[in-house]
This record gives C-alpha cells, structure tokens and sequence, in this order.
C-alpha cells in the first residue's frame, strides 16, 4: 500500500446565518494581523465591514485589492505587501479566483488562512489548492498547498446577496464532481474514493432537486442545500477522493476555453457546466450506450432552467474564429492534461468537433440576464 496525504478539510467550518459573527473570536486567536484580500468593487463595501468589525475587536487588519484573476502578478504584490507589515494571516474574502489567490499567498508565507467565499460559485473557500491565470484570464496550471485553510466562515446572510449567477455557477462547478469522478475513478480499489464518487452523485441528486428552486428564492430552504453543498460539500467530495476524484474532461476543457476571448467574461462554473456537456457528447460519440446520450440532455435540460450556457452560441467570444477555438482545444489536450485519463481517446479535432456540432436546442438562453 503507498501512502497519501490528505487534506480533508479546513481545521475550523463556521456555517450559518450569523457565521461571522460567531467567529470573531475564534479569529482572534487565529490572528493579530491579517492581511484582507479581496478584489470585486461590488464586495468592497462587505470587506470594509469585516474589516472595521476587525478592528472593534482590538484586530489591526491591513487591506489589499488584487487586480486579477489568481495570477502570479498579484500574488507577489501582495506577498511583498504581506511580509513587509509582518501580517500574521491571510482573510482572503471573495468568489473562488480570490480566495484561491489568498490561500496561496498563505501558503507561501506559511501564515494562517481564512477563507470568507461572498458567492456560492465554487468550493474554493475549502480546498487545499490554487488555480493560477493570466493577468487577462487564460488558466496556466493548478497548484497544490500544503493544507486546507485554517477557518472557512461561510455566512449565509453574505453568500445570500451574490447574484444568482453566482450559485448556478458554483451548481454546474458541483454537479461536475459526479460526472468526472465517476467517469475516471469508477474503477479505484481506495475506500475513500469510493466513498467520495458516491457522495458526489448524492450530492448532484440534492442539486437537481433543490437548484431551481435555490436559484430562484433564496430565500428558501433550497437555497442553504444548494449553496452549502456547492461551496463546501463539493470541497469535501475533492477533500476525501484527491485529485484523481476532481477531473475528466469538463475542467481541462474549461482550461482550454479561458484561452479564447469574451466581451462578457464567463464564471468558472459555466465554462465548466459547458466542459461538462461537451464531455458527454464525447463519450456518447464513444459508447453504444444510450446512458451518456440521456445524461446529457437531462443536464442541458437543467442548466437552461439555470440559465446556464449549453452551447458555444451561448458565450459572448470577441474572437472565435476557427483558429482560436483550436487552439484553446490544444490547450485543453496537452500531453500532460487530465482530459487523458477519461477511458476514451480525446484529441484536439474530436474536441473541435464536438464544440462546433454540439448545438444548444434550448432556445430560452437569455443572455441579458448576465
Ligand atoms: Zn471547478
């Protein structure tokens, strides 16, 4: 038997209405120092909150706002910034790209962590890993740390005021758990992985049953289901199944299209959800089987309730010309990419083929909603 590392989950989980609140003092003894990082102007007004309530507990916080997506450029400024005022801690408070630039910046100071996700679009708030972007966007690698943050406070009353946009995201982000973890790890001897694969295909039951409802009230019980199952269920599942139990096809193909250009940039999630759809078209191609055939029409059934794009028509690209959209499927198949480990031969042209046959037969996409 080898050995594994794992990193489960953060060492502390606040979760609730009044998560905040409740953990200030636990932040106390956590950190004198933080450094808030964050980036949105629409969640600068929520960061400026946590801070001053910060500050009334006898806390010296500094601030910082990163420019970009996760991306080295940023990451040094605020390492450099971080080191130089002796913060002893990270509050990274934001959607999943801020939060993954915080935890990095963590984890190379090897300062304490804490994650506030202000959206459900991700499970970045809980993971023990770091997508790094281009300054303009475009996915470079993901990198591993060396734990889990050391508290995730995940505050209703916050997450619930992000657009609705936000949580379908973070529900195409989760219910992709199943659908890769399944396809790549179907076969694993681990326990573990076993258990995770199952528990990720609970959790995409719990998301078709409850996500509309979440998206639309939230309000609703629904809508703590939806939002704590995408932002920390989905960390657990990648927790507890590794590496091996986050991807197929459906992120290496996101990968792929970060490389392209958009007039309104996409969510991680739905670049994902299209990954997704895409992935399935492909192992139908693959199969005698009728199962991904149906698996992918019950999904873009779904994801157009949610509003969420299911075809390549359905994204605002400033430049998709063949060229380009080859060369994203380039990225998305490069030698070392994750898309290999899916039981079927995945090339550039079969990826090409498949974004430009695989057409939205949904017609209620409404981009205006965006
Ligand atoms: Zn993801």
């Amino acid at each position: 038997m080898s050995t594994n590392i794992i990193r489960i989950s953060p060492t502390k989980v606040i979760k609730g209405e009044k998560a905040w609140s409740n953990s200030k003092k636990i932040i106390q003894g956590i950190c004198k120092t933080p450094l808030i990082v964050g980036r949105s102007l629409k969640t600068k007004n929520i960061r400026d909150t946590l801070k001053n309530d910060l500050i009334d507990l006898g806390i010296n916080p500094l601030s910082f706002e990163l420019k970009h997506d996760c991306c080295e450029l940023d990451i040094q400024k605020a390492y450099t910034f971080s080191k130089n005022n002796n913060c002893d801690g990270i509050i990274a408070a934001g959607g999943g790209k801020v939060l993954d630039a915080g935890k990095l910046i963590a984890d190379l100071l090897s300062i304490k962590c804490i994650t506030v996700p202000l959206s459900a679009s991700t499970c970045a708030g809980w993971t023990a890993l770091s997508n790094i972007y281009s300054p303009e966007g475009n996915f470079i690698k993901d990198v591993s740390l060396k734990r889990c943050p050391d508290l995730l406070i995940f505050d209703h009353s916050i997450v619930r005021r992000a657009p609705s946009r936000t949580l379908a995201s973070g529900i195409a982000d989760a219910v992709a758990k199943w659908y890769e973890s399944s396809l790549t790890s179907n076969a694993s001897k681990d326990g573990f992985v076993q258990q995770a694969v199952q528990m990720a295909r609970v959790l995409r039951d719990q998301l078709f049953l409850n996500g509309h409802e979440a998206f639309l009230n939230p309000l609703s019980n629904s809508w703590v289901t939806v939002a704590e199952g995408c932002s920390l269920t989905a960390g657990l599942i990648g927790g507890i199944g590794g590496a091996r139990c986050r991807t197929a096809a459906a992120h290496p193909i996101h990968n792929g299209l970060t490389q392209l250009k958009y007039k309104h940039k996409p969510l991680h999630g739905e670049l994902v959800g299209f990954g997704l759809i895409l992935q399935l078209y492909l192992e139908e191609q693959n199969s005698d089987s009728q199962l991904p055939k149906q698996a992918k029409s019950q999904l873009a059934s779904f994801f157009s309730k949610l509003n969420l794009p299911v075809s390549i028509d359905n994204f605002d690209l400033d430049n998709s010309n063949s060229y380009e959209l080859k060369k994203a499927c380039e990225f998305a198949c490069k030698e070392d990419s994750d898309i290999h480990k899916v039981p079927f031969n995945i090339t550039e042209d079969k990826l090409l083929n498949a974004i430009k046959n695989h057409k939205n037969t949904y017609k209620n996409f409404n981009l205006s909603l965006k």
